[in-house]
């Protein structure tokens, strides 16, 4: 019998992962609430989804005392931990939990999990292709658009289940074990959400703590607030590294377990099952220094996994990457189009820049600010663009953060912002979205902003 039949549980978020925890519990036989601050309307997609099922609503509003007396309260990653029901709930030592540890607790699956400040998305759609290629059936989910729920809402079967997980999902996990944990890179984000850097490391950090003897730990040799969590785990460290190791030398290149970039060949070096092997990128199709680790830190992961080294060099010579990100949209009279939409901090807006080596590049930013700096953005904006075009809440402080170092131009729409880029492009030019800011200030979501972006583009 499930251990969750009978009990109140209460579910706090009613997008995507609050409907598959509603269908989950409700299942089990849980006596299932379903709260939201939006009113019904603005829900009815997530409304309609659990129609069949047996559950009370709480919309438009949070009702305290559904809190005070629930004996399970599952929360979505969209809602902040320190909303006042939530943290009289805990006072009343109400179990407070989240749908990544539900399904996390239910799994006798593999788990491979990936966080980081960038990249997520890209590495976790690419070990997902890796098993696939190998015949080996993955389920992707998490923060990648899919709960993990879903998995055994569905009733689906596979060897591995390959999850992205947000700082915001990690936050509510205390029992998960990966088989592999990845880590992309970590930097300033999210700092509308949390007090400071330390918090949203902190954060990260769960899954590293989650790691035990047996998990293999995947982490960035380059990005140093990455590399320290080596001397933290308990875990098999697996490297990947856009530097030789020989050239590191010492006992790190002796002892070196991973995969390393070896650029004048263009190809990527695994020493990771004990044997070496060598990757071609002859045919990598996808765009920057960072697409090289993204995918190196997946392949650690796969080979780890058992992934056949054929299967791997099989994705990486069709793989098309993942829409919104350095998408490549059209080429119009010479000017080249690229939609990185979810550039939504200044980092990736970094490794954006960064991949344009040869040609001037027409910068798209601004939407709404997460409380960062944009400073750090000085030296490329200054080497690589040769016009800044700005819009949304953010473009005032963007401007006075950057607006000196390049043409700049404010504007306030995004028909506006385009058509000025165009005007203002020679043959040869870059014209990129790379907003550095999340969407919500003109948009739903940063899909919705860079389909927005395409279908303009495509009109001209
Ligand atoms: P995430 O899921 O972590 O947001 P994505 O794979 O969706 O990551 O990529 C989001 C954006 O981050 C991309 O548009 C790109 O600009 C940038 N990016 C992708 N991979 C990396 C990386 N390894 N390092 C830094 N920036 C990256």
């Amino acid at each position: 019998m499930s251990k969750y039949k009978g009990k109140r549980v209460l579910v706090v978020g009613f997008g995507l992962s609050g409907v598959s925890v509603a269908k989950y519990m409700a299942r089990q036989g849980a006596k299932v609430t379903v709260t939201d601050m939006k009113q019904k309307t603005d829900l009815q997609a997530s409304v309609n989804a659990c129609a069949d099922l047996k559950i009370e609503y709480e919309l438009g509003k949070h009702n305290n005392k559904t809190f005070h007396t629930a004996e399970l309260i599952v929360v979505s990653p969209g809602v902040p931990l320190n909303i006042k029901p939530l943290e009289e709930a805990r006072e009343l030592n109400v179990p407070i939990t989240g749908e990544i540890e539900l399904a996390a607790a239910a799994l006798k699956e593999p788990l491979i999990a990936i966080t980081g400040t960038n990249g997520k998305t890209t590495t976790t759609t690419l070990v997902g292709e890796m098993f696939k290629a190998d015949d080996k059936g993955a389920f992707v989910g998490g923060n990648i658009g899919r709960p993990l729920l879903d998995y055994f809402n569905e009733g689906l079967k596979a060897e591995a289940i390959v999850a992205e997980l947000s700082s915001f999902q990690l936050d509510l996990t205390e029992k998960l074990t990966p088989a592999t944990a990845i880590f992309t890179n970590l930097e300033e984000d999210h700092l509308d959400r949390y007090p400071d850097m330390q918090a949203y490391t902190h954060s990260k950090k769960r899954l590293l703590r989650a790691c035990d003897r047996n998990s293999f730990v995947v982490l960035n040799y380059d990005d140093p607030n990455v590399a320290r969590f080596a001397e933290e785990t308990q875990g098999k460290v697996i490297w990947f590294t856009r530097r030789n190791p020989l050239n590191i030398g010492g006992a790190f290149a002796e002892n070196f377990c991973g995969v390393y970039y070896d650029s004048p060949k263009r190809r990527i070096v695994a020493r990771v099952t004990g044997k070496e092997e060598i990757f071609d990128l002859a045919q990598f199709r996808l765009f920057g220094d960072h697409n090289k680790e993204n995918l190196m830190a997946a392949m650690c992961a796969a080979l780890a996994m058992g992934v056949s080294p054929k299967a791997i060099q099989t994705v990486i010579n069709t793989f098309k990457g993942v829409a919104h990100r350095l998408e490549f949209v059209k080429k119009k009279d010479g000017v080249y189009f690229f939609n990185d939409s979810k550039a939504t901090n200044v980092m990736s807006v970094r490794k954006s820049l960064e991949s344009f080596v040869a040609s001037p590049v027409i910068l798209i930013a601004g939407g709404r600010d997460k409380n960062q700096e944009f400073t750090p953005l000085v030296e490329l904006v200054r080497k690589k663009c040769k016009i800044l075009i700005l819009l949304g809440e953010a473009k005032e402080k963007i401007n006075r953060a950057i607006g000196d170092y390049a043409e700049t131009y404010l504007v306030g729409t995004f028909e506006e912002a385009i058509l000025l880029a165009f005007q203002k492009s020679r043959s040869g030019d870059v014209i990129l979205l790379s907003p550095g800011c999340s969407s919500y200030d003109m948009f739903r979501n940063f899909e919705e902003r860079g389909d927005y972006f395409k279908k303009i583009v495509n009109q001209l």
